[in-house]
């Protein structure tokens, strides 16, 4: 059997198979179409490998991002950690994840759209910043995701990401934008690394 190529469709990010043979076969001219089984639309071939270039790309850049951050994050309680945010976070609501893989897995799957968009080039971001006391300790890690504008839900969605021992995390997702840390200020580092936020 052949080997499948890695490739995903441009339309709704799903992973599309293609055999090598296949591909060697069309190769230069790429006009060939693959059925994506997931949105069940035609794609051209060489733009889903160009797509799973640019998810990978996106993808990977956050999940660097997010893994140095959060393992600057010192050891605190789930409560010390988010006292630094609003206190109508429900730390019933945080959820617990051993080892920093399967933390970076579940962020990537919860902003998933917002990838796929920075993989089509739209306007979307994903921002990580540290939150922080008043007196600049790092408490947490804040996650703000915000779609393109041609989503119509550009608003923003936030994950904070606190760390319970050396590879054990909480997260805490709001159902909705608790709008403290998007609107917060943001204090930019010198060496260019995540934000500060200071909590209120
Ligand atoms: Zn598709």
């Amino acid at each position: 059997m052949a080997t499948q190529d890695f490739a995903r469709c441009p339309l709704c990010a799903a992973v599309v198979e293609i055999s090598n043979e296949l591909w060697r076969k069309i190769w230069p001219f790429g006009s060939a179409f693959v059925l994506c089984m997931h949105c069940h639309r035609q794609v051209a071939i060489r733009d889903a490998k160009m797509m799973g270039a640019s998810f990978s790309h996106w993808s990977r850049q956050f999940q660097t991002l997010l893994a140095h951050t959060v393992r600057d994050l010192p050891i605190l309680p789930t409560g010390d950690a988010l006292s630094a945010l609003a206190s109508h976070l429900k730390l019933d609501d945080a959820k617990p994840i051993a080892g920093l893989q399967s933390l970076l897995q579940h962020a990537c799957s919860h902003y998933r759209q917002v990838i796929k968009e920075q993989a089509q080039g739209r306007q979307a971001e994903l921002e990580v910043v540290v939150v922080a006391s008043h007196d600049h300790t790092p408490r947490c890690v804040g996650i703000i995701g915000r779609r393109g504008a041609e989503s119509g839900d550009s608003s923003g969605s936030e994950m904070f990401i606190s760390r319970v021992a050396t590879e054990e995390f909480m997260i805490y997702t709001p159902q909705t934008s608790t709008g403290r840390i998007i609107h917060a200020t943001r204090v930019r580092p010198a060496d260019g690394g995540p934000a500060m936020l200071v909590a209120d």
